[in-house]
C-alpha cells in the first residue's frame, strides 16, 4: 500500500503518511481497521486537531443504511439521513457512485452524549404521486466502542463492573451482532423533517 510512514507521538497517538491523498481514502473508507487484535480509530488529519485520549467524545463511524428509498440517493439525501445520527464525513465511493443499492455506507462522527439510533423514520417526496411518503430506514454501525451513559465518552463504560474494554461489534451484510448498542429506542425513533 502506499504508506510511507509512521509516526508515533507521546500521547499514543499515531501518524500515518501516505504516499498520495487517493491511497488515503482507500484506508479510510476499509475500516474498521485492527492493531494486535484491537480497533483503531482512524481519523484524517486537520490543522487544529486536538488529541485527547482519556475523554473521547466523537468518533467517526462506518453507518449501513437499509430501505433508504432511491429517491434519497443524492449528496442532500445522504447528508439528511446521516445528519439524524451525528456529523456526516464522507460516503464511500460504492455509495457515491450508486454501484451497490443494497445498502448506502456513510461515514459519521457520532457523539457519545446522542443515544444510538437504529432505525428513521425517513420522509421523501414521491416522484410520480408528488406526495410525501414516509419510510423506515435501517442503520447499522460497523464498530462502536463501549460508552458511558454517565460520563457520556467513548471507550469505557461505569455502569460495568469489569474494567476490560467491550469486544469490538462487527456488523457484515444484515446479520447482526448482540451488543448494548444494539438495543432499539423503542418509541423514539428520530424523524427527520420534510
Ligand atoms: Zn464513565
Amino acid at each position: 500500500m502506499g504508506l510511507y510512514d509512521i509516526l508515533a507521538t507521546d500521547s499514543g497517538h499515531f501518524f500515518f503518511k501516505f504516499n498520495s491523498d487517493a491511497e488515503c481514502e482507500v484506508i479510510l473508507e476499509g475500516g474498521p481497521w485492527y492493531i494486535a487484535g484491537k480497533p483503531i480509530i482512524l481519523r484524517k488529519w486537520q490543522p487544529g486537531l486536538k488529541f485527547d485520549k482519556e475523554a473521547v467524545k466523537t468518533i467517526p463511524v462506518w453507518c449501513i443504511f437499509s430501505y433508504l428509498p432511491l429517491e434519497l440517493w443524492t449528496a442532500e439525501g445522504f447528508s439528511r439521513v446521516a445528519s439524524a445520527i451525528g456529523r456526516p464525513i464522507q460516503v464511500d465511493r460504492m455509495t457515491a457512485t450508486r454501484r451497490r443499492i443494497t445498502y448506502a455506507r456513510i461515514c459519521i462522527e457520532i457523539n457519545a452524549e446522542t443515544e444510538p439510533i437504529f432505525e428513521l423514520d425517513v420522509q421523501y417526496r414521491n416522484p410520480i404521486t408528488g406526495g410525501n411518503e414516509s419510510v423506515k430506514v435501517n442503520v447499522e454501525y460497523q464498530w462502536t466502542p463501549s460508552r458511558c451513559t454517565k460520563c457520556l465518552v467513548f471507550g469505557h463504560d461505569c455502569s460495568k463492573n469489569n474494567t476490560k474494554p467491550a469486544q469490538p461489534v462487527v456488523v457484515k451484510g444484515t446479520e447482526t451482532t448482540q451488543d448494548a448498542w444494539m438495543t432499539r429506542r423503542k418509541g423514539k425513533d428520530k424523524i427527520i423533517g420534510k
